[in-house]
């Protein structure tokens, strides 16, 4: 789903490039690959966590990256640079902080500055062909800063890299010993890696085509199901990149629909005035389902929803847009920014469904098979105004306290949104006091997991 054009240095959703006629190659990335642009912020937060390791930043300049979020007990993702991997950042819950993992090709853009042991030339080819440990008596320097249990670069006498691994040893140990594993070096799936900068609007050019092709198809699904299906229709928006571009596409095709928002009332500030101008430019009115009040009433009984207790996206979602549906429109065909690639399980649904738990409301989503760099490339080439959450690191913008999200993410916006969060924590101190949990309940955020069965899947 993912190539790389190396004239231009831009991803291509196709494997010829429109800008240039040239081939793309297939960039391999880990499923379920639904890479995304990195923003400024992105970008400054893994040069942050890679200079903060190995002295230096890994991304130079000028260049696209790419993230992809791979699957993880918390968050981790990896890095596309110069149409290849080039190492990941993983989130550590437990000691608060993102670890650098690189991979050997993070050397076309990078050479470490520290965490790094050098092998004797003869000793290279084991460790580059058999994926060989470094062994003591292969060793000739240690970067005096490895710690046992560290990422480290292994280069060789003229300082290129060979491989990357876990240190097994301090650098202090390391040069005691006459034998025994150094650094456990790790295999990946070999990656081509080019340097060359691009803009984004180059990469908008690179995949003109693709844009074109399923725009067209997805004008024609809306008209087609919209013909099949003679009812109200609207745009379910949330604020977030995929309803702005399922509003884009069904204003295309159908004219100016309602905008079915469902406020939650956890939603960010961000999103609501998103909610609003995105409703002025283009002229589309907001229909708004509001769930703030039944939230907090359930809360009070149930405590906060958590992974295995969702009660939330039917109280303050589900039931609330029934209510509206059945007193605007009785019945309605909703557009949604539903895609396969966002989950496993989103994989396996079709493109026209039925929530059951939302008879009242018909669902089509015209960018199902849409990946997000998709999405992204098109909202770019439309200059559509999309929510600039996605710029301050986030990836997703719904409740800002959803119990599904990482301990990464949740970390990041209590940096961001402090008072946000201060009043969400406030309401779990209550509940925490009330119930006699302990502190760590609230302070490592385990009031995500309730350790219930998981009854029903909610379309959330
Ligand atoms: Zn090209």
């Amino acid at each position: 789903m993912l190539w790389w054009c190396d004239s231009c240095h831009t991803p291509v959703l196709a494997n010829v490039c429109s800008r240039c006629s040239t081939r793309a190659r297939e960039v391999m990335i880990t499923p379920p690959a639904d890479a995304r642009p990195a923003f400024p912020s992105d970008i400054s937060h893994v040069n942050r966590v890679y200079s903060e390791h190995f002295g230096v930043p890994l991304i130079p300049p000028g260049h696209i990256v790419l993230l992809n979020k791979v699957p993880d007990p918390d968050r981790m993702e990896e890095i596309i640079v110069g149409g290849g991997v080039v190492g990941s950042i993983k989130y550590l819950p437990g000691e608060s902080r993102w670890e650098a993992i690189p991979r050997p090709q993070a050397s076309v853009f990078m050479t470490p500055r520290r965490k790094f042991v050098v092998v004797d030339n003869g000793a290279v080819p084991s460790i580059q062909q058999e994926g060989a440990s470094v062994l003591a008596p292969g060793l000739v320097e240690i970067e005096p800063s490895v710690s046992r249990g560290d990422e480290v670069f292994v280069l060789d006498e003229e300082r290129a890299v060979v491989a990357v691994g876990r240190a097994k040893v301090d650098a202090k140990e390391a040069g005691n010993m006459e034998r025994g594993a150094i650094v456990r070096t790790r295999r990946n799936f070999p990656s081509n890696c080019t340097r060359g900068e691009a803009t984004w609007e180059d990469a908008v050019e690179a995949s003109a085509g693709v844009l074109e092709e399923q725009e067209a198809e997805a004008i024609s699904f809306i008209r087609d199901v919209a013909a099949r299906n003679p009812l109200p229709v609207n745009v379910s928006y949330s604020g977030g990149k995929d309803s702005l571009a399922t509003l884009l596409l069904v204003n295309k095709a159908l004219g100016k629909v309602p905008m079915l928002f469902a406020d939650t009332g956890l939603e960010f500030p961000e999103t609501c005035r998103n909610v609003e101008e995105v409703s002025r430019e283009f002229g589309n009115p907001v229909v708004r389902a509001r769930g703030e009040e039944a939230f907090w009433k359930a809360f009070q009984v149930h405590g906060p929803p958590a992974v295995d207790f969702r009660w939330c996206c039917r109280t303050a979602k589900l039931n609330p847009v029934e209510k509206v549906i059945r007193e605007h429109w009785g019945e309605c065909l909703s557009f949604i920014g539903q895609r396969k690639y966002e989950s496993f399980r989103r994989m396996a649904s079709g493109r026209v469904w039925r929530n059951p738990h939302l008879k009242s409301q018909l669902s089509a989503a015209p960018i199902h098979h849409w990946t997000a760099l998709q999405v992204w490339l098109y909202l770019f080439r439309e200059n559509a105004p999309y929510n600039p959450l996605y710029e301050s690191g986030l990836d997703r913008v719904g409740c800002f306290m959803c119990p599904s999200s990482d301990v990464a993410v949740l970390r990041q916006i209590e940096e961001s949104h402090p008072l946000l969060w201060q009043r969400w924590s406030s309401r779990l101190e209550e509940w925490q006091k009330e119930k006699g949990l302990p502190d760590s309940w609230r302070g490592e955020a385990r009031w995500r997991m309730k350790g219930v069965p998981v009854e029903e899947d909610n379309n959330c």
